[in-house]
């Protein structure tokens, strides 16, 4: 995939519209992790030397298509007015009198930061107009926000149909370990898959399985594949709807000759509470009136073999409920055998970021993914439309 890359360009005196994934936590309308932001810097600071003139668009939150101060871009604009050493401006409004104006003032070097995108409803929409509208604050567009590609809306797909457009730094980073990952990977390959439900990472699984040579499970959905296989799983988390696909997931990894791994031990509560009654359950079943909380100490040490020895690694989702301290060593002993691994790893999906900020190992993973929803669709196979529009350049 060769995504227009932004090195090469002469930006000097343009507008450039650069959309970016600002989609930070708020809390009492104060920033609490500014890592998004961060992640983009190495893009914004190649636009300010290039002497382009930036604006900056990104959704924040969920405001339902209409401004609702709640959601507002102006504490992400003050924290952000930190990180940079230049002037940077923030307009009340995304495509109103006062963005027009402000896009036009900017000097070489200096930044706008538009309102939030999503108070427009036709954002979501991908409406032609407010595409157009968007459009015509810049000269040039820039995609650096991979966290949203997965969407076809108007600052993530419309508006490159109307700029020549280009991939940021970070959206160029991302595509690339990803598509390592897809094409061939160093073998061996493995693949550990945790989290809560089997149906949100099905078809990561199934498009994995002609690609990895090992796939280990830990989380919820061990217990959907555990009850496939009619081991009795007590009060776990258990898709009934889906008992049958975990079934024949295990199946085609048979036939596909992959070695597919469940717990073979787990740590049990009497509960889902952070000061449940726990025990380690040393076989695979667990009794009726516990659950399956974390992958039990076998399981730790069977997977950290397999982690051992391979070349290439790509983690998605915690092995337990590693929100309750007792039930995050095994999500923890697993953040570090990968960490120590001499493999090219890569690490996607919110909860397993928080699992790596935890165990503190970021700096010893090869890629960090910075798109929860994206990071998982376009291990999917799928296509992601923010993408799609770059590789399509307008007429
Ligand atoms: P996901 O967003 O699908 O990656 O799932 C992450 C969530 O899975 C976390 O909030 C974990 O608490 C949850 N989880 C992990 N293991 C279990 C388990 N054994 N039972 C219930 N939830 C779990």
């Amino acid at each position: 995939m060769q995504l227009p890359r932004l090195e090469q360009e002469e930006l000097r005196g343009k507008r450039v519209f650069l959309r970016v994934d600002f989609n930070v936590p708020l809390e009492n309308g104060k920033v609490t992790d500014k890592t998004r932001i961060e992640k983009t810097l190495p893009t914004i600071e190649l636009l300010i030397k290039k002497g382009a003139k930036i604006v900056i668009g990104s959704h924040l939150g969920r405001p339902k298509g209409k401004p609702d101060p709640q959601f507002s871009m102006e504490p992400v604009f003050e924290v952000f007015q930190g990180l940079v050493s230049v002037p940077v401006f923030f307009s009340k409004d995304v495509v109103g009198e006062q963005a027009n104006q402000l896009s036009k003032q900017l000097k070489e070097g200096e930044i706008l930061v538009l309102e939030n995108l999503r108070f427009h409803k036709e954002e979501e929409e991908n409406e032609a107009g407010f595409c157009k509208k968007l459009a015509s604050l810049a000269d040039v567009y820039v995609n650096d926000a991979f966290g949203a590609a997965h969407r076809a809306h108007a600052s993530t797909e419309g508006i490159a149909h109307l700029l020549p457009s280009f991939a940021g730094l970070l959206m160029y980073k991302e595509i690339t370990e990803l598509s390592s990952l897809l094409s061939r990977p160093a073998k061996p390959f493995v693949a550990i898959i945790g989290g809560s439900k089997v149906s949100s990472k099905i078809s990561v699984i199934k498009n994995l399985i002609d690609k990895v040579d090992h796939i280990l499970i830990g989380g919820g959905m061990t217990y959907t594949f555990l009850k496939s296989r009619a081991i009795p799983v007590g009060n776990s988390l258990v898709e009934r709807d889906f008992e049958v696909e975990a079934f024949q997931l295990i199946e085609r990894a048979g036939v596909a000759g992959v070695d597919f791994q469940l717990p073979v031990d787990h740590i049990i509560a009497d509960k889902f509470d952070p000061k449940a009654k726990t025990k380690t359950v040393d076989k695979m079943g667990i009794l009726d009136g516990w659950m399956g909380m974390d992958i039990g100490p076998k399981t730790v040490s069977n997977y950290e073999k397999v982690i051992k020895n391979a070349s290439t690694i790509v983690w998605n989702g915690p092995m337990g409920v590693f929100e309750f301290d007792k039930f995050a060593e095994g999500t923890m002993a697993i953040a570090k055998a990968v960490s120590k691994s001499k493999a090219k790893t890569v690490v996607g999906g919110g909860d397993s970021i928080a699992a790596i900020n935890k165990a503190k190992v970021e700096d010893k993973i090869t890629h960090v993914s910075t798109g929860g929803g994206a990071s998982l669709e376009f291990l999917e196979g799928k296509k992601l439309p923010g993408v799609q529009a770059l590789l399509k350049q307008p007429e």
